[in-house]
């Protein structure tokens, strides 16, 4: 295939794509398939020849596709959703032509120039103040493992680049038990250790983390000659939606002089909502904030906005400027690459600005309200039903819950059976979570496609599962 034949195929691809997504309802949500079932049919050596993409594009259709999760399934209540709404689809096909490297602004001056003008349409659209400035990270990962970064940097009077952490006090962060797993990544690639996390009780209906218990843990390694970095905030945890009181945590930091990041990844995209902001109150105060447009408000994956109240401790953490990368005569343009862990970066504003242009914010606060509305209906109909138990409640469109097991058999081993047999049943795709130490089933609201009545159905494909099970298990 060559330059010539890309309009052909591209129209192809484009046309699948809108009767792939148009079909999607008819599909099991996970497919039912076991591991290694792709890759054996998938050549294990690579052509010496050029094949023919029609060749090519029989093979994903027949190999590729049955063996895909079909992330904008409207049954789709797993994880987080990674809505790709159609106008930031059509953005990144206009990316993916352009084929552009993003990393500094001569490298792409209308890609950095709209990340700056978009960021701010955020930064507006969820209320936080206008200290802010925002950047396009890959993921949230990224922008936990930068903020981390700047806050061990910023304990070491920017000073651990250079000479290392061999010799220095323990540098400590601190967190609840409810944030992702990404806070302790970073402390690991950080140099931190993880023993250096210093994991809190939460507690109370939104599992915050105790406030007092963090000011005396960090009264605590200060005593001991250790040395405090930072507190990283959640708001919205993965488990069940965990959310601390920020404004507590921000006067805990602000005491210490510690830097604060909030951790607002999934619930962040509904702070377009201002009803929504409750949850966050206090987070103007933050040093950094990381909201995942890829998630729940349409942005196709990789979007994840990261704001920053002094992007300078940021740029002293992570620039470098070896000859090859300087940009001469060009003093005073921002260049995100010095504001990310990588150095490359794709055109990931084009998305933003389609989306929110072909929506609207009252268009996206719509489907994010109807996403509350109806989980919080199911999670009625669930706590009425005597077969169930509502675990935790909604936060936003996040509960769990369990459907009571039989007498005799374990409730966790039947939770995790239940899970794995409602997802090969396929018409509705959940994942599993630990509470308090028991299993429990997850299930949040939040594909762009769903409707109410995908969503309240979860409510009667789970009872029907859970029945078949139980009649099995007794027989
Ligand atoms: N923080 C929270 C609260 C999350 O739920 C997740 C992922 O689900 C992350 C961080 C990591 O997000 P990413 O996949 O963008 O790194």
């Amino acid at each position: 295939m060559d330059e010539k034949d890309l309009s052909h195929f591209a129209e192809r691809a484009a046309r699948w794509g809108a009767d792939y997504r148009a079909g999607l309802g008819e599909r099991p949500v996970r497919p039912p398939l076991e591991p290694g079932a792709v890759a054996r049919q998938v050549a294990p050596v690579p052509p010496e020849t050029g094949e023919a993409m029609e060749t090519i594009l029989a093979d994903f259709e027949r190999v590729i596709v049955p063996g895909m999760t079909h992330w904008q399934h409207p049954r789709f209540f797993a994880y987080f959703p990674a809505n790709a709404a159609p106008a930031s689809v059509v953005a990144e096909i206009l990316v993916a032509a352009m084929g552009a490297q993003c990393m500094l602004w001569q490298t792409s001056p209308a890609a950095t120039e709209l990340e700056v003008v978009v960021t701010d349409w955020l930064r507006q659209a969820l209320g936080l103040p206008d200290g802010f400035s925002g950047v396009l990270q890959d993921s949230a990962s990224t922008a936990t493992l930068a903020a981390v970064l700047t806050m061990r940097e910023r304990a070491l009077g920017f000073t651990g680049n250079r000479t290392g952490l061999a010799d220095r006090p323990a540098l400590r962060v601190y967190a609840s038990r409810e944030v992702h797993s990404s806070v302790d990544k970073a402390v690991w690639i950080a140099g931190i250790g993880e023993d250096n996390l210093v994991k809190l009780p939460s507690g109370g209906p939104s599992r915050a983390v105790d406030a007092a218990a963090l000011e005396a843990a960090i009264v605590a390694d200060r005593d001991a000659g250790r040395l405090p970095a930072g507190i990283v905030s959640c708001v919205g945890g993965t488990s069940v939606g965990g959310t601390d009181d920020v404004a507590a945590v921000a006067d805990v930091a602000a005491r210490h002089g510690l830097y604060l990041h909030v951790d607002a990844a999934w619930a962040g995209s509904a702070m377009i909502c201002p009803e929504f902001r409750t949850f966050w109150t206090g987070v103007e105060r933050a040093d950094s904030v990381v909201v995942n447009p890829h998630k729940w408000l349409g942005a196709q994956f990789e979007c994840s906005a990261h704001f920053l109240r002094d992007p300078e401790s940021l740029v002293r953490t992570l620039a470098i400027r070896p000859e090859y990368l300087k940009t001469r005569g060009r003093d005073g343009v921002v260049n995100f690459s010095e504001w990310s862990v990588p150095l490359g970066r794709r055109f990931r504003a084009l998305k933003l600005w389609f989306l929110i242009r072909a929506h609207g914010l009252e268009g996206l606060r719509s489907i994010i309200r109807d996403h509350v509305r109806w989980a919080a209906a199911l999670a009625d109909g669930i706590a009425t039903d005597p077969a169930f138990e509502l675990v935790t409640p909604p936060m936003l469109s996040l509960f769990s819950f369990r459907y009571r097991a039989p007498a005799n058999v374990d409730p966790d081993r039947f939770t995790l059976d239940l899970v794995e047999a409602v997802n090969r049943d396929g018409r509705v795709y959940l994942t599993q979570t630990a509470v308090d130490g028991r299993a429990a089933i997850r299930f949040q609201a939040g594909a762009f496609g769903t409707t109410e009545a995908d969503v309240l159905s979860v409510h009667a494909v789970v009872g029907e599962v859970a029945a078949r099970l139980a009649a099995e298990i007794a027989a």
